[in-house]
C-alpha cells in the first residue's frame, strides 16, 4: 500500500499548512529578487506548458482554443508579465510627510505579506481563477495553499505538476479535492482567505475568517444584468451581447445573466440575437461552444428554461453542450430569474418604464457587473449611479473585467475585495505605518509639566 493513502485528507492539509507557515517564518519570500524570480520560473513553465494546459481545459469544460488561450493562457501570462514589470514600483515604500509637532521624523507606508494564504478557485475559468490570485499573492511575499475546484481535475492536475515544478513544497503547495478538503483547509489557521465561487460556500470561508480575524476577500457570483436604453443600436447590441453571453457557454461570473429592453423593441432585438447566434453557430450542433461542466449543471440549466423559447441549434447531451437558447419573452418571476443561470440561456423581459426597471433592480442583490447600452452619455450614468455593481461596462458586456490596470471584484452579494494586477497586490499585502524619529533633541515633546503650552498649541494649532 503507498504510504499516502493512510494520511486522511485533515492530516494532508495540516502538514501542507505547517509547511507553508514554516517556510513563511523562514524569511525566505520576503526579498523581492526572490518573488521576481518565482514569477520568472511560473511564466516559463505556463508557456512551455501551453499545450498540456490547453489540452486540460478542452478536457474538463470543451473549451475552443480561442477562449481557453485568450481568458486563461494568455491572461494569466499578461499578469505575470505585468507583476515582473511593476512590482519593484509598487512595493517600494511611500514617503509622507509627518506633522510639525513630531519634527524631525520620516515617515513612509510600507507594503507587507500576511502570511500564508489560501486561494479557492472555482471550475469555471479554472485555470486563471488558481493563478490570478496566486500570482498576485507571491508578488506580495505570502506562502500560498492553492486549492482547485475538483470539477475541472484535468486542470487541477496540470496546476498540481507545475506548481510542484516551479516553486518549493512550502512556498506554494496544491492540494486537490472537494468539499473533504476544503473544510479541512478551513480548520487550518490561515493569516489570510481568498475564495471564488458560490455564495453558498463563500459563507463558509467567511465564518472561518470571522472565527480567527482573518482578512477575506470573497469573489462571488450572481445575475448581472443588461439594460439596453431605447435609443440603443440594436444590431452592435447583439453582436456584443452574443459573443459576451456565450463566451464558454455562458459560465462566466460576469456573464449578462438576463436583457432588460423596451417592450416596443423587445421583438426586435430577439431577432438580432437569434440571427447573430446562428451565424455564430449555424444549424447542428455548435463547434465553437464550450460544454457545460458535468451532468448536474447541465439538467440544472435544463430545468431553468420555460415558457416561449427559441433555440438555435442542436444539444449533444453526450459531450454536453447545450445549445443556445433565449427565452425571448421571460417574466420576472419565471424560473430562470430565480438563480444566477451560469448557461448558454438568455432570459429577455420588456419593460415599459426605465424608471419602474431601475426600482425593481435596486430591490435585488448586488450584481458583479451591470451592462448598459444607451447612445446617450447621460442616460448611462444616471443608470449606474442608480443601481450599484462590482463594475460597469458601457455599450458592451464584460470587457471591464480583460482590463488587468481595472480591479475585479464585487459588491454586498457579490462578494468583498479586490484583485487583479495592482489592485491584487495591495489586497495581498497589508499597509504598515512607520515613523523614524532621529537622535536629535526635540523641539516639540509632549513631556509634562507642560505649563502654558496646552494654552499656546490651542492658540497656534487651530
Ligand atoms: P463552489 O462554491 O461550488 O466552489 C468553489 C470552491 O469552493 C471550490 O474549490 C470547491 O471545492 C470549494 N468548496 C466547495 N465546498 C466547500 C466546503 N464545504 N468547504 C470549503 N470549500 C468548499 O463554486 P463553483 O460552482 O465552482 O463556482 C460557481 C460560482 O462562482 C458562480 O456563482 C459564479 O458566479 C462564481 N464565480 C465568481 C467569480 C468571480 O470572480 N467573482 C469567478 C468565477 C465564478
Amino acid at each position: 500500500m503507498d504510504e499516502t493513502s493512510t494520511t486522511s485528507p485533515g492530516d494532508k492539509v495540516c502538514d501542507l499548512f505547517r509547511g507553508a507557515r514554516e517556510h513563511f517564518a523562514s524569511g525566505a519570500t520576503l526579498p523581492l529578487e526572490v518573488r521576481l524570480e518565482g514569477l520568472g520560473r511560473l511564466e516559463s513553465a505556463v508557456l512551455e506548458q501551453s499545450d498540456a494546459i490547453l489540452a486540460a481545459l478542452a478536457d474538463d469544460l470543451g473549451k475552443p482554443l480561442l477562449e481557453a488561450w485568450l481568458a486563461e493562457v494568455h491572461f494569466v501570462l499578461s499578469e505575470i508579465r505585468l507583476f515582473r514589470r511593476k512590482l519593484r514600483a509598487w512595493a517600494k515604500p511611500r514617503r509622507v510627510s509627518s506633522p510639525f509637532f513630531v519634527w524631525p521624523a520620516r515617515s513612509e507606508i510600507r507594503r507587507e505579506p500576511f502570511g500564508t494564504v489560501l486561494v479557492a478557485a472555482p471550475w469555471n475559468y479554472p485555470f486563471q481563477l488558481s493563478l490570478g490570485p496566486l500570482v498576485a499573492a507571491l508578488a506580495g511575499g505570502n506562502t500560498v495553499v492553492l486549492k482547485p475546484s475538483e470539477l475541472a481535475p484535468a486542470t487541477a492536475g496540470i496546476l498540481e505538476d507545475l506548481v510542484a515544478n516551479v516553486f518549493e513544497p512550502g512556498q506554494v503547495s496544491v492540494v486537490v479535492g472537494g468539499a473533504e478538503i476544503g473544510e479541512a483547509l478551513l480548520q487550518q489557521d490561515f493569516d489570510f482567505l481568498f475564495y471564488t465561487g458560490g455564495e453558498r460556500v463563500g459563507r463558509l470561508y467567511a465564518e472561518a475568517a470571522a472565527r480567527r480575524l482573518a482578512p477575506v476577500v470573497l469573489e462571488l457570483g450572481g445575475k448581472s444584468p443588461c439594460l439596453i436604453a431605447e435609443d440603443a443600436d440594436l444590431d452592435l447590441v447583439a453582436r456584443r451581447l452574443v459573443a459576451a453571453k456565450w463566451f464558454n457557454a455562458g459560465q462566466t461570473c460576469i456573464a449578462p445573466d438576463f436583457v432588460l429592453v423596451p417592450e416596443t423593441r423587445r421583438g426586435a432585438l430577439v431577432a438580432r440575437v437569434v440571427a447573430e447566434l446562428e451565424k455564430a453557430y449555424g444549424k447542428g450542433v455548435p463547434v465553437d461552444l464550450a460544454a457545460v461542466v458535468n451532468e448536474a449543471h447541465y439538467q440544472r440549466l435544463l430545468g431553468l428554461v420555460s415558457g416561449e423559447v427559441v433555440q438555435v441549434g442542436e444539444d449533444d447531451p453526450v459531450r454536453r453542450i447545450l445549445a443556445p437558447r433565449v427565452l425571448p419573452n421571460t417574466d420576472w418571476d419565471d424560473v430562470s430569474m430565480r438563480e444566477e443561470i451560469f448557461g448558454p440561456i438568455l432570459p429577455v423581459i420588456g419593460y415599459e418604464s426605465l424608471e419602474g426597471v431601475l426600482d425593481r433592480l435596486r430591490k435585488r442583490p448586488d450584481p458583479l457587473a451591470l451592462y448598459v447600452f444607451s447612445r446617450d452619455h447621460e442616460t448611462l450614468e444616471a443608470i449606474a449611479g442608480a443601481v450599484r455593481s462590482g463594475s460597469v461596462c458601457f455599450n458592451d458586456a464584460m470587457k471591464q473585467a480583460v482590463n488587468l490596470n481595472l480591479p475585479f471584484g464585487g459588491v454586498g452579494a457579490s462578494g468583498m475585495g479586490r484583485y487583479r494586477g495592482r489592485a491584487g497586490f495591495e489586497t495581498f499585502t497589508w499597509t504598515r505605518a512607520v515613523t523614524r524619529r532621529f537622535w536629535v533633541k526635540d523641539p516639540f515633546l509632549t513631556l509634562p509639566p507642560y505649563g502654558k503650552k496646552g494654552e499656546w498649541m490651542r492658540r497656534w494649532m487651530k
